[in-house]
């Protein structure tokens, strides 16, 4: 009794396209942001280096216009009373004058105890350091409004200020505080031997560069953030249209499957009541044949038999098309088998005038295979090997058994394939340029063949070289 099992394949895959089209709009937002924020920092950098050098040349100015002779009278808190106190309070409040964009201006010395801490020497604004005055113009006097006075510690300096001892120097950032985006600057200020005594510190507002991050840099923001929102919005629109096309294709596609198949469905029928007809006519069941009309039908036998196997072929390309393809694994006796496929290859390769080489094992073990696909994969590969090598040429057609599988080897020394066309050669309805034009064909046979063979667990490969030759490969599980 022989055994059979079914195996369906698959439909085809859906195209990966539209995530190609998500991967590109993420990484243009990514690339864009990260552009933005080059752009950004740079700008960045650029303004506070600007702003550094205004501030480096107006405390340096203030420092050496700065007349350092009555600094030391003031230590203590009391000194605020003395008439060197004015005089240093009013030429840092002139200093400030002369420049608007100067918040603060004030002196400040190391504490004679402790050269890591500085103390207040006078500041612009502390004529009378215990005068109610709303400094901040926020409606209270409180702390944030304390003024100074001479020897009050200044708690928090950063490590820059100290440097200001020995040259000019500013910040390294800017900072924000409740008199808005500011940077300090601190420089020396010199006695009569050139001995540092204390430095002056100003403080200047970063009006320019709150302004352009303003005006330039957020339109710009806000310009690309507008960019990123219309391109979001086309590549959704465009994803939908995509895949509305693509089910309207495969839709299509698979309406004129359904339509090929039932065509040769519908052929299949009165093809083979042809072939059986002539058959009979032949075997003199309808009367006796004249030669002449013996050899006419002889040949609409071939033609018909041409166009049965052409009908089967469209049947088994509209079924792999459909997921319907279905192999039916029955215990085969591959000597016979292979007999069968030489009956027709060998008077082939003859009429070429090609070479036939095989090399086949004496003995086969029992083969659980689909008959009809193995039988059409094989004999196509052979067919094809003789097709497209010239006359004089040479196929050789070897098979092994190798771990339970059959392997078969069809080589030739014909046209080859060309290089660039080889990842499309297993694709419905593909001719290498080569072929195309030079030798009869239709593109099924390779296409159906690894349909076939897949469906069988197996495995069908090639390698070929344009000119030179070609060798297709085939294994097949045997159970
Ligand atoms: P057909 O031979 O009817 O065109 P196939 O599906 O059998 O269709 O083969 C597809 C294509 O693969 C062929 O048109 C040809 O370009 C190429 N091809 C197949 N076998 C060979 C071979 N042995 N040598 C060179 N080209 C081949």
């Amino acid at each position: 009794m022989q055994k059979k099992e079914n195996t369906e394949v698959a439909p085809a895959k859906k195209t990966h396209l539209q995530w190609v089209v998500v991967f590109s709009l993420i990484s243009a937002i990514i690339i864009t942001s990260f552009v933005s924020w080059l752009l950004y920092n740079h700008t960045v950098d650029l303004l506070t280096q600007n702003l550094k050098k205004q501030e480096l040349s107006i405390v340096r100015t203030a420092a050496l216009q700065f007349d350092s002779k009555d600094l030391d009278q003031l230590k203590k808190e009391s000194d605020y009373k003395k008439p060197e106190w004015e005089k240093v309070v009013k030429q840092l409040a002139k200093i400030r004058a002369n420049n608007e964009e100067i918040v603060f201006a004030y002196i400040l010395r190391k504490t004679e105890t402790d050269d890591k801490k500085m103390e207040f020497v006078a500041d612009a604004d502390s004529l009378d350091p215990y005068a109610k005055i709303d400094l901040n113009k926020d409606g209270v006097i409180d702390d944030a409004d304390a003024l100074v006075a001479p020897g009050n510690l200044y708690e928090d300096l950063p490590e820059e200020a100290f440097q200001g001892y020995t040259t000019p120097t500013t910040n390294k950032d800017l900072y924000n505080d409740q008199w808005g985006l500011l940077i300090s600057g601190y420089a020396p200020i010199l006695d009569q031997n050139g001995k540092t005594n204390a430095i002056i510190a100003i403080d200047i507002r970063a009006n320019d560069f709150n302004a352009i991050t303003r005006e330039t840099f957020f339109p710009f923001l806000a310009f690309i953030l507008v960019l990123i929102s219309i391109l979001l919005i086309l590549t959704t629109i465009l994803i939908r249209t995509w895949n509305k096309r693509i089910e309207l294709f495969a839709e299509l596609d698979r309406q004129k499957d359904e339509l090929l198949s039932i065509v040769s469905h519908q052929l299949a029928t009165p093809v083979s009541s042809i072939r059986w007809n002539l058959e009979m006519m032949l075997d003199g069941d309808m009367g006796k044949l004249s030669k002449t009309l013996e050899e006419n039908i002889k040949s609409l036998q071939d033609i018909s038999g041409n166009l049965s196997d052409l009908v089967s072929m469209i049947l088994d390309v509209s079924r792999i098309q459909l997921g319907r393809m279905r192999v039916e694994k029955q215990e085969l006796d591959l000597e016979t088998f292979f007999k069968e496929i030489l009956e027709i290859i060998e008077p082939k390769a003859k009429e070429k005038k090609v070479n036939f080489i095989k090399s086949i094992p004496s003995k086969f073990p029992v083969a659980m295979l689909d008959k009809r696909y193995t039988h059409m994969t094989i004999e196509n590969l052979l067919s094809n090997a003789i097709k497209y090598t010239p006359e004089k040429g040479e196929v050789s057609f070897k098979i092994e058994i190798r771990d339970n599988n059959l392997y078969c080897e069809v080589k030739d020394s014909g046209i080859g394939i060309p290089e660039s066309e080889q990842d499309k050669i297993f694709g419905k309805l593909f001719r290498a340029s080569n072929a195309r034009n030079q030798f009869e064909g239709n593109g099924f046979g390779l296409y159906v063949a690894k349909g076939a063979v897949e469906a069988q667990g197996g495995k069908i490969w090639f390698s070929s070289q344009e000119k030179k030759g070609t060798t297709f490969f085939l294994e097949l599980p045997l159970n």
